[in-house]
């Protein structure tokens, strides 16, 4: 069986991860979605809130699961038998770390990662970008799934 893990903090899911999860489950035969926990970064929603929201808004494809992790992404995939990272790559931008990134995990554990180029639709998309547009009133309805945009307004609303 092969496996693939999506890793990121997913701080909340987009359609842009979506995209990339989607196309990789198409590829392997099982994808782990694996939330990263760090607590040195402030997040809008709790771990458990994200993985919620993930489970919900993958629940079409029957071979994606939903985790988390934290310490090194290599031993959560050895622990799994996970052979395979996949990543979406924006631009250039993104290229540098996730080259640096990929090239050490290999050297780590023998661990591949796959990059998989981001759809023209959501190349600017990204968590953190979607929350600041969303916090001063920006219109981001259709960036990510309705529910998890209304969860992510009553949070901005409460802050
Ligand atoms: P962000 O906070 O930047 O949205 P995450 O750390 O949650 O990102 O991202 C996890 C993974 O999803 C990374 O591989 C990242 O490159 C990818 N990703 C995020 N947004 C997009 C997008 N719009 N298109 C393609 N890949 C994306």
């Amino acid at each position: 069986m092969r496996k693939a893990v999506c890793p990121g903090s997913f701080d909340p899911v987009t359609n842009g991860h979506l995209d990339i999860i989607g196309r990789a489950a198409a590829q392997f035969d099982e994808v782990t979605v694996a939330v990263l926990i760090n607590k040195r970064k402030a997040s809008l929603f709790t771990v458990d809130e994200r993985i919620e929201m993930l489970q919900e808004a993958t629940a079409q494809h029957g071979n994606v699961v939903v985790d988390a992790f934290h310490g090194l992404l290599v031993d959560f995939c050895q622990e799994r038998q996970i052979t395979a990272i996949v990543k979406g790559l924006r631009a250039i931008s993104d290229f540098d770390y996730e080259l640096q990134m990929a090239q050490m995990n290999n050297r780590l554990t023998g661990v591949e990662t796959f990059f998989v180029s981001t759809n023209p639709l959501y190349s600017y998309l990204s968590s953190s970008l979607v929350k600041e547009v969303a916090t001063y009133g920006g219109d981001v309805r259709g960036l990510l799934p309705d529910k998890v945009y209304k969860q992510m307004k009553i949070k901005l609303d409460q802050a």
